[in-house]
């Protein structure tokens, strides 16, 4: 299933996330989601597992054209030059010479000239014809607001933290009215349980609501919450280095969810965060560097 970007593009809506997959995994993961029929990876140049998925892409026998290749900009190379020139690294890296989509990793709130500017450098990759389309992640509407009255192209792509306990309508709504695609992160909640995030949270995996809707369509839960993102005309990029659950969430396209089940899930919002906050500013997210190709 595709979906269409505002600028005429097409993307896979499924895609393989890798955060937290580790380089020696990530090439086997990679391989393993393209011999399953996944043809978009989401990646970023902070994970430190571009080249990994670049010699997934390649050992798989398919054409570069083949796959959806999305791609994130660290904030430690936020400004026009230096945005230029995190294209070179991640090109470089995954080994291609163009990228169907770049997207900026958030937003840079305690320097938003910089974020600016670097959005003006995506603007450059795209005129240039260097990337497919453009985008930005963990933008609120107050940003996309502030960005799009200082630059001309309008990102085709915002990604958020989205699952049932943590649905942002309100990102959602913006992101519309703009004609952003919203494409969900976490979207079957990995925040809400992976090791280390925190305490006190509510595994997503584990809700007795899901459960529920997923025994009544002989699917898993990750299933369920997989299709609820497709019906309700998100994208979604799901992680695991684990050949069985890779294959498992691409086996979404056989059945459907009620308009009842839908409207069950959304009622699962808390309204509670579980990443971090885009209006956080963190001194050492730019001490973060990000190496040379
Ligand atoms: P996900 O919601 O994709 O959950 C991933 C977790 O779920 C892993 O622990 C994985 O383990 C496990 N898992 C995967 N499939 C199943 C299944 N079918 N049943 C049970 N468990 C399963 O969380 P992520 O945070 O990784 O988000 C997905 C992607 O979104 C990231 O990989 C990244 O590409 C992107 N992202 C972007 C962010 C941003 O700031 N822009 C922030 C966070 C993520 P295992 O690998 O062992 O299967």
């Amino acid at each position: 299933m595709h979906i269409t970007l505002n600028n005429g593009v097409t993307m896979p809506a499924i895609g393989l996330g890798v955060f937290q997959s580790a380089p020696e995994q990530t090439t086997a993961a990679v391989e393993a989601a393209l011999a399953t029929g996944y043809r978009h990876i989401d990646t970023a140049a902070a994970y430190g597992n571009e080249r990994e998925v670049g010699a997934g892409i390649r050992s798989s026998g398919l054409d570069r054209s083949e796959v959806f290749i999305e791609t994130k900009v660290w904030v430690s190379d936020y400004g026009y030059d230096q945005t230029l020139h995190a294209w070179d690294k991640a090109t470089g890296k995954l080994g291609v010479d163009y990228l169907d989509l770049l997207i900026l990793h958030q937003p840079a709130p305690d320097r938003f000239e910089k974020t600016i500017a670097a959005h003006k450098a995506l603007e450059r990759l795209l005129a240039d014809g260097r990337v497919r389309a453009i985008g930005v992640s963990n933008f609120m509407p107050h940003h996309l607001k502030e960005l799009l009255g200082s630059t001309d192209v309008v990102p085709a792509v915002n990604q958020i933290e989205l699952h049932p306990y943590f649905t942002q309508p309100d990102v959602q709504a913006a992101d519309t009215r703009h004609g952003i695609l919203t494409q969900a992160w976490s979207p079957i909640g990995g925040i809400t349980f992976y090791p280390g995030w925190g305490q006190d949270r509510r595994n997503v995996m584990e809700d007795p609501a899901i459960a529920a809707i997923a025994q009544a369509h002989g699917k898993s839960p990750a299933q369920v919450m997989l299709r609820w993102h497709l019906q309700q005309g998100r994208s979604a990029i799901p992680k695991s280095t684990n050949p069985a659950r890779i294959a498992e969430n691409f086996d979404i396209f056989n059945f459907e969810l009620s308009t009842d089940e839908l409207a069950a899930l959304d009622t699962l919002d808390t309204g509670t965060r579980n990443g971090p906050d885009p209006d956080e500013a963190r001194e050492e997210r730019f001490a973060m560097a990000i190496p040379e190709a």
